[in-house]
């Protein structure tokens, strides 16, 4: 009988979890390991930070909901691996042995990479909305700050790959102060490493380009492309600006009294601990320098063909390599759901000793919340060149994204990650989740 162990239990790992189980007969057994107890929707993180949210809101106990469909939970950080052993090992000192391994376990967030950087909790003068403690945290700055408002600066770092939350967050504080009537008193400048507004990691998807500098320009949000951060002190943000060839234009100091920036990811830390410090070796035969785990087409490493990795934590290259200051590409929502569905496929084959054949389309549908409004953007697949790529503004996106938490949050409780209504719209809609579902 074969284990299956998936390590993380979030937006990858708990979907992957409840699929898995589904694909796999009684006698087989899935154990789930995750650092926290429970199931935090991250893309609300941005309504937790202004008090739009609860926490509470937006989590739940993992152990009940996956307990109930006869899945092992172990409340336990992942410390190490043995891939030539088939084994991991736990905080707890014990260690696990799989026949499978599917590693879920997203960024490990590089404040680290700049002076000053990070929330309070890890030392720095910044706030974060990666993960939902941080945003409790930054709402308690956030009600000081409103009560003696002053400059803000929101955005993404260099080497940043997930841009789409910055934009959210920037546009939900300038709501939330227009709705406080505090606005007046707040300049708002946004800071990326991107080489325009609305490029997003992507190269653009659709004319979001002409989108998103159309909202900032309405909502006196100015901004400063290809930045580098490089110190942040409690009240002052060191930027250098690049032009596009890449030399240093402009160096800017720009007081701040709230900032959130998007740092750069790194992989879980027991993957960094796995690089391989010979540059010739590219990180080695599991994880890149930065401990991003390596995948093939069917999202299995290409040298232990029983790790399979999905979502944030995988190797994915610049989508724009132009780009004068690094920009990462995203790893959003549907395009790791793809990858779930392909990993079961491919397990599934495998346990009747055929090779894996199940591919994941990437395709992004992204809603992005302004607050009051919102944008969604369309890209398949999400590397170009695609096949169709729009972007589209309208309030009807602010309340589909309220709707899709809810959604989603129900489906996790459920253990139902893809309900037969969601894929044949998906499917009318021309949005499959593995490239053989034409
Ligand atoms: C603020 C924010 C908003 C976003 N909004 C959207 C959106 O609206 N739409 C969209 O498509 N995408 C969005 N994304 C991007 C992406 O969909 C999310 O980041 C998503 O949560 C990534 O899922 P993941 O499972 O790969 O990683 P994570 O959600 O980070 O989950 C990894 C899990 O593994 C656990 N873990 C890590 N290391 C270990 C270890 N060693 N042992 C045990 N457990 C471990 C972590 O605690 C965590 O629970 C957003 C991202 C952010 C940061």
């Amino acid at each position: 009988m074969t284990t299956v162990v998936v390590v993380g239990a979030s937006t990858g790992g708990l979907p992957m979890s409840y699929d898995i189980r589904k694909h796999l007969d009684k006698g087989h057994t899935v154990k789930v390991v995750s650092n926290i107890d429970e199931f935090n929707f991250i893309p609300s993180n941005p309504w937790v930070a202004v008090g739009w949210r609860k926490a509470e809101d937006i989590s739940f106990k993992l152990e009940p909901y996956l307990t109930r469909k006869g899945i092992e939970f172990y409340h336990e950080t992942c410390v190490g691996l043995d891939p030539e052993a088939n084994k991991i090992k736990l905080s707890d000192g014990s260690e696990m042995d799989y026949d499978y391994l599917v590693l879920a376990t997203g960024p490990a967030l590089a404040f680290d990479e700049i002076e000053g950087f990070g929330p309070k909790s890890h030392g720095g003068n910044t706030v974060s909305v990666c993960s939902t403690p941080h945003s409790v945290e930054a709402y308690d700055e956030w009600e000081e700050f409103c009560k003696a408002p002053g400059p803000i600066i929101v955005g993404a770092v260099q080497g940043a790959s997930c841009f789409g939350p910055a934009y959210e967050f920037g546009m939900i504080m300038e709501t939330d102060l227009r709705k406080r009537k505090l606005r007046s008193q707040v300049p708002m400048t946004f800071v990326t490493a991107e080489p325009y507004i609305g490029h997003l990691g992507l190269g653009g998807v659709g004319d979001s380009k002409g989108l998103m500098e159309s909202e900032m320009r309405s909502r006196h949000i100015n901004w400063i492309c290809n930045a580098k951060v490089t110190k942040i002190t409690e009240d002052t943000m060191y930027v250098d600006e690049y032009n596009n060839r890449g030399d240093v234009i402009d160096q800017h100091e720009l007081p701040f009294k709230y900032s959130m920036m998007l740092p750069a990811f790194k992989g879980s830390k027991f993957l960094q601990e796995m690089v391989d410090a010979d540059p010739a070796k590219m990180g080695g035969p599991l994880v890149n320098p930065r401990g991003f785990v390596k995948v093939d087409q069917f999202s299995r490493n290409p040298t232990y063909h029983n790790i399979y990795a999905l979502g944030v934590g995988i190797v994915i290259p610049p989508v724009d390599a132009t780009c004068p200051v690094p920009c990462g590409t995203p790893k959003t929502g549907l395009m790791i759901e793809s990858m779930v569905t392909a990993i079961c496929h491919n397990i599934a084959n495998n346990l009747e000793g055929k090779e894996p054949t199940a591919e994941p389309t990437w395709n992004t549908v992204c809603l992005t919340d302004m607050g009051d409004t919102g944008a969604a953007f369309v890209a398949l697949p999400q590397i170009p060149p695609r096949n169709l790529t729009w972007a589209k503004k309208g309030k009807w996106v602010h309340l589909a994204k309220i709707a899709f938490e809810k959604y989603f949050i129900r489906n996790m409780k459920a253990g139902n990650s893809e309900p037969i209504y969601q894929k044949y719209m998906m499917k009318m809609l021309g949005i499959t989740r593995l490239k053989s579902d034409k």
